[in-house]
């Protein structure tokens, strides 16, 4: 048996249909739409690649995504102006620094500065302290789709073994702590992890960020388990963008797990979904409390 493969494209594809209702509401009430500010500094190719997926999938909703292009020698002082000049902008709902920066800026420092309420992205200290105390607001992107991704399988999350591997503060953490909220028993590997294999191979629900071509195989899998894949590498096919391809060697681990998200239409669609989604609900929030500090 093979495993059945989870399209994130469609799942994402519904979110943002969803989104697009709700924002046609949203423009009825309020008279003008949710805003997003997305700021690149420098002109990283991959960055450019994701900021315009970003464009496309926001305007297919109805979000005004405003893009601000910095150069790359920009200092924490410029930056943390434009932000702080965002943060007062009613037009603004939501604020988002694609990441990496250039070396000189300090990334945490700089996320910082975004209002909490405007960090759609989740990287403020204020929304993750949320996640880890159980009060969740704003959810980092990619991890709230992969909880969903996991869901639409229909499968129980509660008391399964998760295995995450990676520990990155945008992937690994976030979602570890919100399958541990589902009540899932998680286990976190890394590049230090002894035996990766024995601890993959225990995983009802593995979760794979690492950033590793085809790190998992076949024989690190456990029969029907539920497998997501978060990489995203671009491998030298002899072509010039060359291949993308995820964490887990897809062709042979779908042979035994249950489920399978495949890269790309896997992970990828739902992350900007998420941010759809979010940025509705900032949006959403703003108003709702303005109109109330009017009565
Ligand atoms: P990071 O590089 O920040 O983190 C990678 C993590 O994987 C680290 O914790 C590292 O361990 C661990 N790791 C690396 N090698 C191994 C190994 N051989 N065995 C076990 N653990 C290992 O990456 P990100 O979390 O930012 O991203 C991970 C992948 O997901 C990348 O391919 C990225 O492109 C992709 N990604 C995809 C998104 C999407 O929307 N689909 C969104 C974000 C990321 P240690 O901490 O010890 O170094």
């Amino acid at each position: 048996m093979t495993a059945k493969i989870i399209n994130g494209t469609e799942i994402a594809e519904n979110i943002k249909n969803y989104v697009k209702e709700k924002v046609s509401d949203f423009e009825k009430t309020y008279n003008k739409k949710p805003g997003l500010a997305v700021i690149m500094v420098g002109s990283n190719q991959a960055s450019k690649v994701y900021v315009g997926i970003k464009q496309k999938t926001a305007k297919e909703a109805g979000i005004n995504l405003m893009q601000f292009n910095l150069p790359k020698e920009t200092n924490h002082k410029e930056l943390i102006e434009l932000i702080k000049k965002l943060n007062e902008d009613e037009k603004v709902h939501g604020i988002l620094i694609q990441l990496p920066l250039p070396e000189q800026l300090d990334e945490q420092r700089i996320l910082e500065k975004i209002k909490f309420r405007k960090d759609v992205d989740g990287f403020h200290s204020r929304n993750m302290g949320k996640l880890v105390f159980g009060r969740k607001e704003i959810v980092p992107c990619t991890p709230k789709g992969i909880i969903k991704l996991i869901e639409s399988t229909g499968q129980e999350i509660e008391g399964k073994h998760a295995v995450v591997v990676g520990r990155s503060n945008i992937v690994g953490k976030p979602i570890a702590m919100l399958l541990l909220e589902k009540n899932a028993t998680v286990t976190i590997c890394h590049s230090k992890t002894k035996d990766l294999k024995k601890h993959t191979k225990d995983a009802d629900i593995l979760v794979v960020a690492a950033g590793k071509p085809k790190l998992i195989t076949k024989d690190m899998v456990k029969k029907d388990a539920i497998v997501i894949d978060v990489g995203i590498n671009r491998t030298d096919d002899g072509t010039e963008k060359g291949k993308l391809v995820g964490d887990v060697d897809f062709d042979s681990v779908k042979e035994v797990a249950g489920f399978i998200s495949p890269v790309p239409g896997g992970v990828g669609p739902m992350t900007v979904a998420s941010l759809l989604l979010k940025t509705f609900y900032a949006a959403r929030h703003a108003e709702e409390k303005k109109e109330k500090s009017k009565e």
